[in-house]
């Protein structure tokens, strides 16, 4: 079924989306998953329904058992992620209706595939981060599928350092099995730029691109150049090309190792990178990367497995970290409760489309007091750190999308000594973005959301990348409107969105006239180098150039061709 199309096609472009950088030469090994579980069958008697819940339950047990024994190898997020996997096996929310199933009739096997099938439909209605783990659960499902009719589980195929793994989706079980020098590079049709499997490969450095919708065209064992890059695959590549790019990729390699900062474009321009962090962990990982500061600290994720509301005094002892750490140099934001991040102490009833219901700043203004409560942990988290007056830290708040909205924050942010900004993710809030920049001193993009909101499309979901796309034109006008209204204000913009770590896209928001970008700290030398390249006045023209496309592909490679054509010049006056 996959193994169709491509013939000997040389040096034939498969476009795709860029997750994780580095240049590959190798040959495809397909993953393919298990097959599917019936979703129907009463076929158990009486009589041999106790043992048949027996043996769904020792599937289970058996699975639950192997992904705690693989979780113990590893670390980090990939552990923590293989560990949710784990609770996901046995929660109640699928098990205790499949356990009725088996009682009432059903084959374990069919019990699972039903239950685990209503399952993934219920989180793919709810989307965002409940939508994520729909391909968790396939996996899952696939486990327990081959563990009921007594074999293995999935194994990954024999992979090498010069495989490409490719797969029509992955789950992060599936890469936390295979060490980061036994694989090439992956790519995938389905998977964004933020679910497990991106923050697994990035982890484990491994190149990955997904999105090539066209992938299915390249047959088992064909010989193919993955570029983590540029978000492509070349089949079948000339040698040339192949020594070009590998060379290039490994000169480029050794630029990013040995990068220390401070970032500036190649005529000397100053951009301040920022940290992205969200715990003690990842203010540790800002303080041992070159970084000018944090862009954005997103606080609900310090509190998301609290039942209550933290106190201001254990709030403020965890924001005085952050103050110690990077000083004034630090925006934070207000909780972003609501949505994909849930918080048990502010969250609001059950909403048929959360992502547009109370969420963020929403609900902060609507429960003013704790927002207050939150906002005076903040300054007294300054205060212990020796931080006032012009030395104030900045607060920003998330999910504004009026202007009366802004002119409150700002002002009970003010009153207590701290300096008020907003997040910029609402499209309402991009289009009239001048008149928010007279409320607060300074904003930032959140393009995660924006996107989503500008392409009514889950940021999430597998299947809608294409439109969530951080290429797509329609969101970089908006972007553009914000850093536009934003210098005429006078006021610092940012962008703090995953989009800023795209190293092309970093190029195009510098041009723009972006004055700082922050990001995953791991990702911040791959954009010091790409902004290194050349002059400001060429990141403006490509900026321009940029918002002339018709879509996300299309900017691409209005980008990609604008770098060519500026080396080919380079180069012949160099001759
Ligand atoms: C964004 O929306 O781009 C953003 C930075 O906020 P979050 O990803 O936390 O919603
Ligand atoms: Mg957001």
């Amino acid at each position: 079924m996959r193994n169709t199309g491509l013939t000997n096609d040389q040096n034939r472009v498969l476009q795709g989306i860029a997750v994780v950088p580095g240049v590959v030469n190798g040959s495809v090994v397909w993953f393919r998953h298990g097959p599917e579980l019936p979703r129907r069958g009463y076929r158990v008697k009486v009589a041999d329904r106790p043992a048949e819940l027996e043996r769904f339950h020792t599937a289970l047990d058996e699975v639950s058992e192997s992904l705690r024994e693989q979780s113990k190898q590893l670390t980090g997020v990939t552990a923590d992620v293989i560990r949710s996997s784990v609770y996901l096996v046995t929660d109640r929310g699928w098990v205790g209706p499949a356990e009725r199933d088996i009682t009432a009739g059903m084959t374990a096997e069919a019990a699972t595939g039903h239950q685990i099938g209503r399952f993934i439909e219920l989180l793919e209605r709810r989307g965002g981060f409940a939508a994520e783990r729909t391909a968790d659960l396939r996996d899952i499902r696939d486990r327990i599928a081959r563990r009921l009719q007594g074999l293995e589980e999935p194994e990954l195929p024999k992979l090498t350092s010069s495989s490409i793994l490719v797969a029509d989706e992955l789950a992060p079980a599936d890469i936390a099995a295979i060490d980061a020098h036994s694989v090439g590079a992956i790519a995938t049709i389905r998977g964004g730029l933020t679910g497990h499997i991106a923050v697994v490969a990035r982890q484990l450095g491994i190149p990955y691109v997904t999105g090539v919708t066209d992938l299915t065209v390249l047959p088992e064992g064909t010989s193919a150049l993955l570029d983590g890059v540029r978000g492509l695959i070349i089949a079948n590549p000339s040698t040339v090309m192949v020594e070009q790019r590998l060379a290039s990729d490994e000169r480029h390699r050794e630029q990013v190792e040995a990068w220390n900062g401070p970032a500036q474009t190649r005529d000397g321009v100053h951009v301040h990178l920022l940290a992205n962090v969200q715990d003690e962990n990842t203010i540790d990982e800002a303080r041992r990367t070159e970084v000018d500061g944090v862009g954005l600290f997103r606080t609900e994720l310090c509190f998301i497995g609290h039942s209550t509301e933290p106190s201001v005094d254990e709030q403020a002892s965890i924001y005085e970290k952050v103050f110690q750490a990077f000083k004034n140099r630090v925006a934070i934001r207000t909780l972003d409760s609501g949505s994909d991040k849930p918080l048990k102490f502010a969250q609001t009833s059950r909403e048929e489309n959360p992502a547009l219901g109370m969420r963020g700043v929403r609900i902060g203004l609507q429960n003013e007091e704790l927002l207050i409560r939150q906002l005076d942990a903040i300054a007294e988290g300054a205060r212990r750190a020796g931080l006032s007056g012009d030395d104030a830290p900045k607060v920003m708040a998330p999910m504004i999308s009026r202007v009366s909205e802004a002119r409150r924050f700002a002002a009970l942010v003010r009153e207590r000594g701290l300096i008020p900004g907003i997040v910029v993710e609402v499209p309402a809030t991009a289009i009239m973005a001048e008149m928010f920049m007279r409320e607060v001193d300074f904003c930032s993009i959140g393009t995660n959301d924006l996107i989503q909101y500008t392409m009514a499309a889950d940021r999430l979901s597998a299947d809608l990348f294409e439109l969530t796309d951080p290429w797509q034109p329609a969101g970089l006008r908006l972007i553009n409107t914000v850093v536009q209204a934003a210098k005429k204000c006078g006021k610092p913009v940012s962008i703090c969105g995953e989009s800023a770590s795209d190293p092309y896209l970093a190029q195009v928001f510098v041009g723009m006239g972006v004055d700082s970008l922050s990001m995953a700290p791991n990702a911040v030398p791959e954009v010091g180098v790409a902004l290194e390249k050349w002059d400001m006045r060429h990141y403006q023209d490509l900026a321009q150039e940029v918002l002339k496309a018709e879509g996300a592909h299309h900017a691409r490679r209005i980008a990609s061709d604008y770098f060519a054509q500026l080396k080919d010049m380079e180069d012949r006056m160099e001759d």
